[in-house]
């Protein structure tokens, strides 16, 4: 029994959010599944939620998965300035798009209490509060365990060509509670990749982004098989020094695997967990667009690179002065981001804003400033760029229709629309 099916409004949701790709659905008010069609409780401790909800726009995004009670709320904030979204994203509303008059996203139960002593005027998308959708993890994404799995015998398959790198532990490693590493997969084909321009892709910063690990595999399979037989990417393998970590949260994306709505590392943090890793790089962290409270969705940690995640990360770069290009992939919305995230002021740089505009062409996504969508501050991009000259982007892969774990099958498309973008990306490497 497969629950998933296209409808109207998914095209309604295509028009006005201007995305490019159809969404799968899913029936309204289903029972929690995965994707292979057994019934059954996305998680134990959820509720399936039983009350009457009609399926309008603007709860499209609810209508097509199965709603629990989970504590999170789903909503729409209207604004009037900019300064409003920042305020939201401080208070700790996890924002899932903007558009032009609401802020669209998700807030748990203490961030609900903040956004009402805000007095900023919002909506409920959820019907209730307390009610949102059940997070799922179709079986056919890679867990942690899927992917080391899959990056040892990739390496070992064309050991001439592809190597594997342990660079760091998890926070719960670190606290003896887990044995999780931080894996990247260095690939190059002829001659000394250290005298080679590089680029780095990193994926899965947010545990639930479950798209965001597959892409980078797609592009090692993609690299590694054609190696030697396309003359393309043979030339780009013997001419570049290409890096790609396609789990940067190991311990939150176990989470995510038990069907858990994660984003954050899993650090213990008092009574809360989690530190929100796109916002604990050191270039003007502590700015606005992050939060100070640990019960955020947003909390930057106790300091700038808190976190043995983000110290993996830097590790790499800051060892690595080949390197020219980063590209970290997200969920969702359609969109290539590029500095600044923390200001709107625009960075002095028109290559910059070239190859992402270039990006946009390809994907098919909207191009923009990380800053024009929202202030963030302790992002990825904003340090690789400010504190290390690299050029870098951020993909937002997917669209409302899809949130951030769409059924599998989507990821094909995903692929389609982002692997011409990511070979261009490793050729520019070579031309800054
Ligand atoms: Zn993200």
């Amino acid at each position: 029994m497969r629950l998933f099916r296209r409808s109207a409004l998914a095209s309604a949701a295509l028009l006005i959010f201007g995305c490019s790709t159809q969404p799968a659905m899913f029936a309204p008010n289903a029972r929690p599944v995965n994707f292979q069609g057994q019934s059954g409780p996305v998680s134990s401790k959820l509720i399936e939620y039983s009350g009457n909800f009609q399926p309008t726009f603007q709860n499209s995004f609810l209508s097509m998965r199965p709603l629990v009670q989970n504590g999170y709320t789903v909503l729409k904030v209207r604004y009037s300035n900019q300064q409003q979204i920042n305020q939201l994203n401080e208070i700790g509303m996890d924002v899932w798009m903007v558009t032009p008059q609401h802020v669209l996203g998700q807030v748990n139960d203490e961030v609900f209490q903040r956004l009402q002593d805000s007095r900023l005027p919002f909506e409920l998308i959820s019907p209730e509060r307390g009610i949102s959708a059940a997070n799922t993890f179709d079986p056919q994404y890679h867990t942690y365990d899927e992917m080391l799995q899959k990056l040892r015998s990739v390496t070992q398959r064309h050991s001439q060509i592809a190597s594997l790198h342990d660079i760091g532990d998890t926070w719960e490693k670190t606290q003896g509670q887990a044995n999780r590493d931080i894996w990247a997969v260095r690939l190059s084909g002829q001659g000394n990749p250290d005298q080679k321009p590089g680029i780095l892709f990193l994926g899965n910063h947010h545990a639930r982004e479950l798209a965001t690990v597959e892409i980078p595999l797609l592009l090692i399979d993609l690299l590694t098989e054609n190696y030697g037989k396309d003359p393309e990417i043979t030339r780009l393998m013997d001419s570049r020094d290409i890096w790609l970590v396609p789990m940067v949260n190991p311990d939150g994306h176990i989470l995510a695997e038990q069907g858990q709505n994660w984003r954050k590392n899993t650090h213990v943090h008092g009574r809360h967990r989690g530190t929100d890793l796109n916002r604990n790089y050191s270039y003007q962290w502590g700015g606005g667009g992050a939060s100070t409270s640990p019960a955020s969705d947003t909390y930057r940690g106790e300091a700038p690179f808190s976190e043995p995640e983000t110290q993996a990360v830097r590790n790499l770069l800051t060892s690595r002065r080949n390197l020219k290009v980063m590209m970290s992939y997200h969920s969702f919305s359609n969109l290539i981001l590029w500095p600044w995230g923390y200001t709107t002021q625009r960075v002095p740089n028109a290559k910059l804003v070239e190859i992402g505009q270039k990006l946009g062409q390809m994907t098919g996504y909207r191009p923009q400033q990380a800053a024009d969508l929202y202030v963030a501050s302790g992002l990825t991009d904003d340090f690789t760029y400010g504190e290390l000259g690299l050029y870098s982007y951020t993909t937002e892969i997917g669209s409302w229709g899809d949130g951030f774990d769409p059924p599998y099958s989507r990821v094909k498309d995903f692929w389609n629309e982002n692997r011409d973008a990511a070979l261009y990306l490793i050729d520019m490497a070579g031309q800054l």
